[in-house]
């Protein structure tokens, strides 16, 4: 007897299903682009219950005959291919044929639809994959799907969901990036209680991006003019010298790049479209990391929005089920084009009279002023050279844990290279409530000193050392203190503990500051509103998609104050992190004490050093930062013997 089965197709739709739908955004971007393919100009999207409990897509494309409407819900049922070789021309979004099967599999789905050549509308009714109702029904034309109860038929999927918010957020991230990629269509997306985008058909890429980002995202932008390549590579389209021959594909690339200033703490705002596909690709990322290299430091990243039209024979998109992987034919030759344009835009800026400099400054040390753009970008490595601080070295791998935290100052780790007392410099081991301690560098490894976890109260402090790092001296040797990360410990002790007694001080804002939220900016503003509040904000809306700051923690510079809050934001809404409210918190205290903290490159007097070495002891984990990296290190009696071949 045979052991092998056909699985029934219901079954091999749910299998499909995992592929293709993970949570309710793939579930929309599903449906987005199938409206998009059926050439709608107009696509709206209600949701509801962060997507879980509701989706609903309605479009004014071409609309589905009642056959047809029928047909989409067979597995591999596309309008868009007929043949293999069609794979290789793929021009529309979907092509597949699985995404309706898969959606219908696991939710209520209905179907209202009319094509031109009809009528009448068509209604179709499934629920968990298995037909329930079809009727003919009045509809004015175009289609509308509406997806209920997601994953209803498979609970342990459902608990795998995150929150409402974190799915909104996520739908609102893509909705955002489809508005982008297509500025001539209009979009609006919006929840039970709130309209979260809602933006009309315009002429180009950078008024679209005016509505969906707003103007204070614009200013932080530079507009890559088009450019446009034939390919040259040594493949049998190119001409025998290597030259790009009349028929060589043509590939253009245009969009928009974040000014030398901007730093971002993710690649969240990293956006590359092929033929107006979000597409991932490490490739590309890899190309803009290259073009900004020796202007931004590493671990720090800009803004982009790269738009890349390129034939569709020259791009494989069938590598990955849901689409969101390509395969360039000629990946060297795109990555090349796109870094070389990013370059020329970036060499291109000359300081502005408007120079959004005073609210958006780096901080010092790692300011790249525009003015030095240009002899950055001609001149290799090394990184950051110019900057007042030495240059710090390469971060030891294994220390990604702290990347989510965006240190207003340059990343100074102790080297012990740079200093003579080489190997015997050992940190304490790092102990912080908020992440695991980070893996030490190397260099370090060979004198684990035994010491105790506390911060003597002794210390006699000296100076400093390029105005970072406090030297400071004790019967038990010779400490070094990074100031930056001392004062964020005490900062961040203080808050805490204020925030729990409900008592964090606040400061007024003589003028409110104005913010503009992205849209998945205010899904999370308005899912951590109560707990900013508590942390010393006084935010109100003003306006579509943007708040005013009244108020903000105490101690920070007003000119921190936005820049805290698009951290607290962006944050709060990353993937990787499932929030506690604990966590939340504690990365909220550690954003305002790293704003608030002291920065490097700062004359302390004598009394100042006196106090901070003080508060500092006083600190329940005195030895790292919120972040978990040192702020002391000690060189003791013994090692400074040893060094020093006395003994
Ligand atoms: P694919 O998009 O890969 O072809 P889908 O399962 O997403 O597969 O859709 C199946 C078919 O249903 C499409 O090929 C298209 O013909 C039709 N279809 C789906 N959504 C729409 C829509 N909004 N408007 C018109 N036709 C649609
Ligand atoms: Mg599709």
């Amino acid at each position: 007897m045979s052991i092998i089965r056909i699985l029934p197709e219901a079954v091999a739709n749910k299998i499909a299903a995992g592929e293709v739908v993970e949570r309710p955004a793939s579930v929309v971007k599903e449906l987005l682009e199938n409206s998009l393919d059926a050439g709608a100009g107009r696509v709206e999207i209600t949701v509801e219950g962060g997507g879980k409990r509701l989706i609903r897509i309605v479009d004014d494309g071409q609309g589905m005959t009642h056959d047809d409407a029928l047909l989409a819900f067979e597995r591999h049922a596309t309008s868009k291919i007929r043949s293999a070789e069609d794979l290789f021309e793929i021009s529309t979004l979907g092509f597949r044929g699985e995404a309706l099967p898969s959606i219908a599999a696991v939710s209520r789905l209905v179907l209202e639809t009319r094509h031109a050549s009809e009528n009448s509308g068509t209604r179709v009714e499934i629920a968990g994959g298995k037909l329930r109702d079809v009727k003919e029904v009045a509809w004015p034309h175009g289609t509308s799907i509406e997806v209920r109860d997601l994953f209803y038929v498979t609970p342990a999927r459902r608990k795998f969901l995150k929150s409402e918010s974190t799915e909104l957020g996520h739908i609102a991230t893509l909705a955002t990036h489809y508005a982008l990629a297509h500025p001539e269509k209009s979009f609006r997306l919006s929840s039970l209680t709130n309209e979260i985008l809602n933006v009309p058909p315009v002429g180009n890429h950078r008024e679209r991006l005016y509505q969906v980002m707003g103007g204070q995202t614009i200013e932080q932008l530079l507009e890559m003019a088009p450019v446009e390549r034939r390919v040259l590579a040594a493949s049998p389209e190119a001409s025998e010298e290597g030259e790009p021959s009349e028929e060589a594909p043509l590939i253009r690339v245009q969009g928009f790049i974040s000014r030398p200033e901007v730093q971002k703490l993710n690649r969240n705002n990293i956006y590359f479209f092929v033929n107006r596909r979000l597409v991932r690709d490490r490739l590309i990322l890899h190309a803009i990391t290259e073009a900004y290299r020796n202007i931004l430091p590493a671990g720090v990243f800009p803004i982009a929005l790269i738009f890349l039209e390129i034939p569709p024979s020259e791009v494989d998109v069938n590598v990955h089920p849901s689409k969101i992987e390509v395969r360039f034919r000629h990946g060297s030759f795109v990555h090349d084009l796109v870094r070389d344009s990013i370059r020329q835009t970036l060499l291109a800026t000359r300081p502005v009279a408007s120079f959004p400099m005073s609210r958006s400054a780096p901080p010092a040390g790692l300011a790249v002023e525009a003015a030095d753009v240009a002899d950055r970008l001609a001149e290799e490595p090394p990184l950051m050279r110019g900057a007042i601080m030495p240059p710090p070295p390469a971060r030891p791998s294994g220390r990604g844990t702290s990347r989510d935290f965006h240190l207003s100052s340059p990343r100074v780790e102790p080297r012990a290279q740079r200093l003579p007392l080489d190997s015997a410099l050992a940190p304490y081991a790092p102990v912080g409530p908020l992440v695991a301690p980070p893996a030490m560098p190397e260099s370090t490894e060979q004198a684990p000193i035994q010491t105790p976890r506390e911060l003597p109260l002794d210390l006699q402090p000296l100076g400093q050392v390029q105005e970072s790092f406090i030297v400071a001296v004790n019967s038990d040797g010779l400490w070094l203190v990074d100031q930056h990360a001392a004062h964020e410990r005490v900062l961040f002790d203080r808050h805490v503990r204020r925030r729990q007694e409900k008592k964090v001080e606040v400061q007024r804002l003589l003028m409110p500051i104005i913010v503009q939220l992205k849209p998945e900016q205010q899904v999370t503003y308005q899912a951590i509103a109560d707990e900013l509040a508590a942390n010393g904000f006084e935010v109100e809306p003003f306006g579509q998609r943007t708040v005013a700051i009244k108020a903000a923690p105490a101690d920070l510079p007003t000119d921190e104050v936005e820049k805290l809050m698009i951290e607290i934001l962006e944050g709060a809404s990353q993937e990787a992190a499932v929030l506690s409210l604990d966590d939340l918190r504690g990365r909220i205290a550690a954003s305002i004490s790293c704003h608030a903290a002291i920065k490097v490159n700062m004359a302390l007097e004598r009394s100042k050093m006196d106090w901070l070495l003080q508060a500092l002891g006083g600190t329940d984990c005195p030895m790292t930062c919120p972040h978990g990296r040192p702020t002391v290190l000690r060189y003791g009696m013994k090692d400074l013997m040893k060094a020093f071949k006395r003994i």
